[in-house]
């Protein structure tokens, strides 16, 4: 069964929505293989956010990402990578649908970058990286 990275980022723990997040994983019948709360440092944060180097949105989110804890999961299931993405919507979260974590939780904070509350890999190369990455 394949298994992917979820991050609950600093918008999501900060605004207390850890808890709604992970009922609706847990509602889809995803399995919560492990968690942990993490304060990763700038050295983890260039790893993850390796290929948006460059981009004009890369320091403030490295930045909004030091700015307090995530929730990392590590979630199992069939199809979790696809599913995970779709639970929670699309990048933007003024636009993501309804019904889901971004669309329902989310919206444009006109901020340098998107407090969109979630991470999840996006394929299974990626999910095997960012694994490592935040479950060294
Ligand atoms: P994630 O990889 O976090 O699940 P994603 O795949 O929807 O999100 P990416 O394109 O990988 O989005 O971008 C990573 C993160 O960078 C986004 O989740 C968002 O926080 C931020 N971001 C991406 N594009 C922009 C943008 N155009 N302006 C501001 N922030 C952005």
């Amino acid at each position: 069964t394949e298994q992917t990275l979820v991050l609950v980022k600093p918008d999501g723990v900060a605004r207390g929505l850890t808890g709604a997040i992970l009922a609706r994983i847990e509602a889809k019948g995803y399995a919560l293989v492990d968690l942990r709360l993490v304060e990763p440092d700038r050295a983890r944060l260039e790893q993850h956010y390796a290929e948006h180097a460059g981009k004009p949105f890369y320091e403030p989110l490295l930045d909004f990402m030091m700015s307090g804890p995530s929730v990392a999961i590590r979630l199992a299931g069939n199809r979790v990578i696809e599913g995970f993405r779709s639970l929670a919507g699309t990048t933007d979260p003024t636009t993501a649908a309804p019904g889901t974590i971004r669309g329902d939780f989310g919206r444009d904070w006109g901020l340098a970058v998107q407090q969109n509350l979630v991470h999840g890999s996006d394929s299974p190369e990626s999910a095997a990286r960012e694994l490592s990455i935040w479950f060294a």
